[in-house]
């Protein structure tokens, strides 16, 4: 049996693109994945505008279907704002078809992952193929990630969705702007959020919450908001209580060390990428773009020969690095709100209606918008310096420094 140079297990956005710059690279790889694709997977299907230069694909170029977005409707504390933004729309079923089918990998679909084996050569045995690299790209269950075991010190989210077909002109008369502009309503207590987005004649609905045992309540919730603000067409019942679950991992800087295992001489090893690592957006969510990010950087990395400086490479990359600073900013607010209310007994209510109160829920939704797309922190080194100074007047360890220790 030929030996691959590398194996990789799951055909999504982050296998894809993994095995497209390996063999790009001239690499001999193979996909497998136990669906056959094209394949539901459940998602929204919003794409931030970096991820077309990741895949070094024109968006015009996409055959698929695509929503292009330039405002973005966030309804947050009982406001509706439309702000200016620019993010894609694509559906999922189509995407991570095209991009597998175009990554010239050799493909075994419809092929279920279960033992992996490592023989006396040192090389991998998966489903019947062996292989110096094994590459995990199987999303939230992966079995490699089982293998590389990274540490979870968060649980995962929780996500209920649904896409489905209604009739295109009951979704124009309803949809709250153009086609493919989404809707999101931000949750009171910002745990998470709930989007109805219109694709012509396809509606995608769903919620998403930190804590997974409240998203089914949440998408009630939002359901009933959605349907009470008539952005709904009237005849979907039955398709909004076809909803489905899954729950993934955002970043954590801990995420990163259980990237790679690599055998000492560097000829071998096991690797994590995409969601099977853990790495979406700490607040939005987003997967899709970290997906591609972590698999073009892996094959780069390993197409150097130098498989080990995948988890450095990781955090060195502006995407991720920014989801550093946005984890930091997170943990930050958290430890100031819990001081803040120790030191004042119940804390002080913010005035429901007070002018500061408003431009605080405007912030709010801008920085949900300004993150859906994707854009940079502006001035980064600066955020970092503002980061490290609250981590020193908190007296927190500085977080600053995550390069992703190999193991
Ligand atoms: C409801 C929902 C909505 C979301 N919406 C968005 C969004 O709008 N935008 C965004 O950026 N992100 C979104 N995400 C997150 C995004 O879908 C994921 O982060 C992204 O799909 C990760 O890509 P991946 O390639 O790592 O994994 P996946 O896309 O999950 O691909 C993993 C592949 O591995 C295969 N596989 C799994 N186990 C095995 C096995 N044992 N053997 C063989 N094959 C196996 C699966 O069949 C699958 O094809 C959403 C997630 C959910 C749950």
């Amino acid at each position: 049996m030929a030996v691959l140079d590398v194996l990789v297990v799951g055909g999504g956005p982050a296998g894809s693109t993994c095995a497209r710059f390996l063999a790009k690279a001239g690499a001999r790889v193979a996909v497998v994945d136990r669906a056959q694709f094209p394949r539901v997977k459940l998602c929204s299907g919003w794409l931030s505008t970096p991820i077309w230069d990741v895949l070094e694909l024109s968006p015009y170029d996409y055959p698929g279907g695509r929503w292009e977005w330039r405002t973005c409707h966030v309804r947050y504390g009982g406001e509706d704002r439309a702000i200016s933004c620019r993010g894609w729309f694509i559906r999922r079923f189509e995407f991570d078809d095209f991009l597998l089918r175009r990554s010239g990998a050799e493909l075994h679909l419809g092929v279920t992952v279960g033992d992996i084996a490592r023989d006396e050569d040192g090389l991998w045995s998966v489903a019947g193929l062996r292989a110096r690299h094994l590459v995990g790209a199987g999303g939230t269950h992966c079995p490699v990630a089982r293998l590389c075991s990274p540490t979870r010190p968060l649980g995962p989210v929780g996500v209920q969705e649904h896409e489905f077909r209604a009739d295109p002109t009951a979704i124009a008369r309803t949809r709250l702007g153009r086609d493919g502009e989404p809707e999101l309503l931000l949750h009171d207590d910002l745990s998470g959020y709930s989007w109805n987005v219109p694709k012509t004649d396809w509606l995608n609905v769903g919620t998403g919450t930190a804590d997974p045992r409240e998203v089914r309540t949440a998408w009630q919730s939002a359901r009933a908001s959605f349907r009470a603000a008539g952005h709904l067409p009237a005849d979907v019942e039955a398709e909004l209580d076809a909803t489905k679950g899954y729950s993934y991992y955002l970043y954590h800087p801990e995420h990163l060390r259980g990237a790679a295992r690599v055998d000492g001489d560097g000829k071998g090893g096991a690797y994590l990428v995409g969601d099977s690592l853990g790495l979406a957006q700490p607040l939005t969510a987003e997967g899709i773009l970290p997906a591609v990010v972590s698999g073009r950087l892996l094959a780069e990395a390993i197409a150097a020969d130098a498989p080990a400086s995948y988890p450095t490479r990781l955090a060195a990359h502006p995407v991720l690095a920014d989801y550093q600073r946005v984890f930091r900013l997170r943990e930050t607010a958290t430890s100031l709100r819990r001081r803040y209310s120790r030191s004042s007994m119940d804390g002080p209510t913010a005035p429901a209606n007070g002018f500061l109160a408003r431009k605080s829920r405007h912030a709010v939704s801008a920085g949900f918008a300004w993150m859906f797309s994707g854009a940079r922190f502006p001035a980064p080194r600066l955020v970092d310096l503002a980061l490290d100074g609250a981590d020193w007047w908190l007296g927190r360890r500085g977080q600053g420094n995550v390069s992703g220790g190999v193991t």
